[in-house]
């Protein structure tokens, strides 16, 4: 008898912290929307994102380095700056094995080697916490061979805005046992119409108030499921959108003559890579003085950009100013853009969270890295997070 009780108590002892608080009774879903810039929730109409603000917590969140789509989904769901987890960009050389990761690319964006950290569905699902993504970046591609619990192929014409809501109501109406304790949502509106016609614009606004009416009518759905009152809900993005004009533009052509470069990757930042290593410094100094964009070689650049050390960066790290275009063509169609300093007002990014774990009318007064994402939602989750470049202490204040 002694025994067994001696053996019980140290199965207990030893089952970590987090599969006891797995146990946690909450539920919580996390929308993205792609190009959320912070300030369109304050000049659109949008009534149900300022319910939120009025019932849970509004927020401005920073994106990582650099600015862009991949980047800083995977930083939300890993905690990793860019640098770190290896999405540098959403275009990348891989000179070793001599390919370019690329967004638009389906063999090289799933490769799980380039997806480095530890995302939230993989921490949550070995410490026994079912999760589900409605698309996320990294959720479709086998890494350190899997997935969340439920995903799906990014294939956006497949299954559009309002069925991806009922997608999300399906999910948090399974059974107890399978029901997912977290489920990540991506729609690549408002930064399509950022995109097309420009951050401050009519057609943006109209891409936003529809998601504003559409995510009101998946509340009000999930407030009425049996587990309605457990449900946390956080809306945010990637990164926010400027205006550009095909006027304000850098050309290439201007300053590196084409033997000098193996590869440019010119999303911002643009990453260049030297067709041989004496024309580093080339490239380098014919860039150096020239207005409107700054240049660095790789594991110079500033501190507060967190980035440059990583294995697959370019040579010359290229960085134009907020608002301008480095590039070999100026894109005519193209009137809104991101991927720019990660610190500039108009790359912020809008928060609002509600439900049971958050304050209720809180703004937060300063705002915080989205590294701080991964942290948060693992306590959410009563998971033990792993090693990340976030911190739950700055972000601890939204919760009750
Ligand atoms: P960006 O160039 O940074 O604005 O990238 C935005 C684009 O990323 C959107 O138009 C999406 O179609 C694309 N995107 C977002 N998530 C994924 C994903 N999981 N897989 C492939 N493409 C994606
Ligand atoms: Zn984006
Ligand atoms: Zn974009």
């Amino acid at each position: 008898m002694m025994r067994r009780l001696v053996f019980m108590f140290l199965v207990v002892a030893m089952l970590p912290w987090h599969a006891m608080a797995a146990g946690r009774d909450t539920y919580t879903v996390i929308v993205s929307l792609d190009g959320l810039r912070w300030d369109y929730l304050d000049t659109y109409d949008v009534p149900f994102l300022n319910q939120l603000s009025r019932e849970g917590v509004k927020a401005v969140m920073q994106p990582s380095f650099p600015s862009k789509t991949f980047p800083n989904h995977y930083t939300l769901a890993t905690g990793l700056v860019p640098d770190h987890h290896g999405i540098i960009s959403n275009t990348f050389w891989d000179r070793e094995r001599g390919v370019e990761f690329s967004l638009g690319n389906k063999d090289t964006r799933s490769k799980g080697y380039y997806y480095g950290g530890d995302p939230v569905w993989l921490t949550a699902k070995r410490q026994g916490v079912p999760t589900a993504a409605v698309f996320w970046v990294g959720s479709d591609v086998a890494i350190q061979g899997d997935h969340p619990t439920y995903w799906r192929d990014y294939q956006t014409e497949q299954i559009d805005f309002p069925s991806r809501v009922d997608e999300i109501i399906k999910l948090l109406s399974m059974p107890e046992k399978k029901r997912p304790h977290l489920v990540m949502a991506y729609f690549e509106e408002p930064d399509r119409s950022g995109h097309d016609f420009g951050p401050v614009h009519r057609q943006t606004r109209r891409a936003l108030e529809y998601l504003d009416s559409l995510l009101s009518l998946m509340w009000t759905r999930i407030q009425m499921l049996p587990i309605g009152s457990q449900v946390n809900l956080i809306i945010t993005g990637d990164h926010g959108m400027t205006s550009v004009d095909p006027k304000r533009f850098v050309n290439i052509n201007d300053y590196l003559p084409q033997r000098w470069v193996e590869r440019a990757c010119n999303d911002y930042p643009t990453l260049i890579y030297a067709s041989k290593p004496e024309y580093i410094d080339s490239i380098y100094n014919a860039l150096q003085g020239v207005d409107h964009i700054r240049a660095w070689k790789r594991g110079e650049l500033p501190a507060y950009l967190n980035y440059g050390t990583n294995s697959n960066m370019g040579d010359v790290v290229v960085l134009p100013d907020v608002g301008w275009l480095f590039a070999y063509k100026p894109s005519k169609k193209q009137r809104g853009s991101h991927g720019f300093d990660h610190t500039a007002a108009d790359m912020q990014v809008g928060f609002r969270a509600v439900g049971p774990d958050f304050k209720v009318g809180y703004e937060k007064p300063d705002r915080f890295r989205n590294v701080c994402i991964y942290p948060l939602l693992c306590h959410l989750l009563g998971v033990t997070p792993s090693p990340n470049d976030g911190s739950l202490d700055e972000v601890i204040d939204m919760l009750r």
